[in-house]
């Protein structure tokens, strides 16, 4: 699975990077990067921050 983050609705508040970092990260640009082919374990951490995240900007395929 792969994390997508919307970097046109991203505030860079951190909180993403914060709770999950196996899962993300911040780009060059300042803003939130999700990684790709996650591992399953930390699926469930990935889903935790898509309901935190106070512009719904993350989302998981
Ligand atoms: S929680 Fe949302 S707004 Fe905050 S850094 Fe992550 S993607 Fe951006």
């Amino acid at each position: 699975m792969n994390i997508y983050v919307d970097k046109d609705k991203c505030v860079a508040c951190g909180m993403c990077v914060d709770s999950c970092p196996a899962g993300f990260h911040f780009g060059s640009d300042g803003l939130a990067e999700g990684k790709t082919d996650i591992p399953q374990d930390i699926v469930d951490d990935v889903w935790q921050t898509i309901e935190d995240c106070p512009v719904a900007a993350i989302c998981l395929k």
